[in-house]
């Protein structure tokens, strides 16, 4: 079997009796998949991350065991010469959001999202066909510059029932979703071309990706206000070529279209490379697009200049963070008008255990009462809460803690969400705004009640 995504790290598994039962195809696929132990651990509610389809429908069926168990047996054959396009591997897979719950929370570190991942291309590869709706999503970085010409048809879909009903139709877009409207400027085509800042100030280089680019420039510009004001020296990564901006592959590879996201993902190994090489940290802001340069980078199967981006590659929350420690950080910040803040976790910033980064630096801003939720996925999952099947356990998924936790929390209590789907899904099912921590900071610069993006 020919996969599409580099499994050569877990080539050395399968030495040990835990992993015994090897699948008989796939080669180093299988024996990612066969890293569950079947110990049912995913199949908890107490607390954490991992699994929240299974938490949701409390139904085995929707476990990372499950799903590693249907893949070991798709890849013993049990489903046929053409597992990938039958039905048991993507009933199984049809709810995992893909949140690298597992991958963190699993004894055995399973890595459910890449190991859908691939099933996904297999399976478009086997002749299944990428639907026209999953083309759209993963396209987003190409179709996002023309969306504020589609303002117009936005707003009247928010009018007309009808017309969502339509898309709901034909486009497979659930009707009672809002959908995310483009800036009326990207925030790319005003930024600074040449470096910006300080002259001796510690040089870096801010990520833009393509939702705080087209969708909320606001919040780019927020971080970037905030490391000026830190004395630092901002270069803004740009493609070598081209013009279109550069785009980590996030929407690409979560619909299984691997080649997609390996062309993206080389045009930012390429910018990034002369600046990581002077040993220059990378600043991103959504945690699904910057903590893909330090996990999935790996295996797109890029070379070795991985390592040095994927070192280099820290969230906002992080670099400041580490700033701090190393007492580097030199930040004016003052009380906010509203001085108590709930903040939500993007499951990939907890993931990779990126929670602690963010406490630490809101505890930089004088008298705010910071207190977090505990939750697992906020069920709108990058595309998976637009997708009109999957719209009611989108919002099963919110109810579990998030949704209600807004509810209840005061009016004036500011909501943070560092993730834009999650600040999306915060929008429909709680009505109400919720910012990026840049924008808390950026408004702590001036003592001043941040504007949402
Ligand atoms: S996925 Fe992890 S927690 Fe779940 S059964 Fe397998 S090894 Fe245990
Ligand atoms: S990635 Fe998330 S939804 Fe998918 S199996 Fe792992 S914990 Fe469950």
């Amino acid at each position: 079997m020919d996969t599409q995504l580099d499994w050569s790290a877990y080539d050395s598994y399968g030495a040990g009796d835990a992993y015994a039962a090897l699948p008989s195809a796939g080669g180093a696929y299988g024996k990612a998949a066969a890293v569950c132990i079947g110990n049912r651990q995913c199949q908890r509610t107490e607390k954490g991350v991992m699994c929240p389809s299974f938490r949701a429908t409390q139904d085995a069926k929707h476990s990372t065991q499950h799903r590693a168990a249907t893949l070991k047996a798709a890849l013993n054959g049990e489903y046929g010469p053409q597992p990938f396009i039958g039905p048991e591997l993507e009933a199984a897979m049809d709810l995992c959001v893909g949140c690298k719950g597992c991958k963190r929370e699993c004894p055995n570190g399973v890595d459910m999202a890449l190991l859908r991942i691939e099933a996904l291309a297999q399976r478009w590869n086997a002749g299944a066909g990428v639907p026209l709706r999953e083309r759209m999503l993963a396209n987003l970085p190409r179709l996002a510059p023309w969306l504020q010409y589609l303002d117009w048809f936005l707003r009247l879909r928010e009018r007309l029932p009808i017309l969502a009903r339509w898309g709901e139709r034909w486009w497979g877009i659930a009707a009672r979703r809002s959908l995310p409207r483009g800036a009326a400027r990207s925030f790319l085509s005003y930024a600074p071309r040449a470096a910006v800042g300080a002259a001796e100030g510690r040089e870096l280089v801010l990520l833009v990706d393509t939702f705080s680019n087209h969708f909320e420039p606001a919040n780019a510009q927020a971080a970037l206000d905030v490391l000026l004001a830190a004395g630092y020296r901002v270069h803004i990564a740009r493609p070598v070529e081209g013009k279109r901006p550069l785009c980590c592959g996030r929407t690409f590879l979560s619909h299984g279209l691997v080649a997609n996201a390996r062309t993206e993902a080389m045009h930012v190994v390429e910018a990034l490379t002369p600046y990581v090489e002077r040993g220059l940290p990378v600043i991103g802001l959504e945690p699904s697009c910057l903590l893909m340069l330090r996990d999935e980078y790996y295996a797109l199967g890029l070379g070795p200049q991985v390592e040095k981006i994927a070192k280099a590659a820290l969230l906002l929350e992080e670099f400041l963070a580490k700033e701090h420690e190393a007492k580097r950080l030199d930040l004016a910040l003052r009380p906010l008008p509203h001085s108590h803040v709930l903040v939500h976790g993007h499951c990939h910033q907890k993931a990779f255990g990126a929670m602690k980064a963010m406490r630490k630096v809101l505890g930089l801003v004088p008298e705010l009462k910071v207190e977090f939720i505990e939750s697992s996925c906020c069920g709108m999952a990058g595309a998976f809460g637009l997708e009109a099947e999957h719209y009611e356990m989108s919002m099963r998924m919110g109810e579990l803690a998030l949704l209600p936790q807004v509810r209840q929390s005061s009016p004036q209590t500011l909501l943070i969400a560092n993730g834009v789907s999650c600040r999306h899904q915060i929008r429909d099912g709680a009505q109400r705004e919720s910012l990026h921590l840049a924008q808390i900071l950026q408004a702590a610069l001036a003592g001043d009640d941040p504007k949402p993006a």
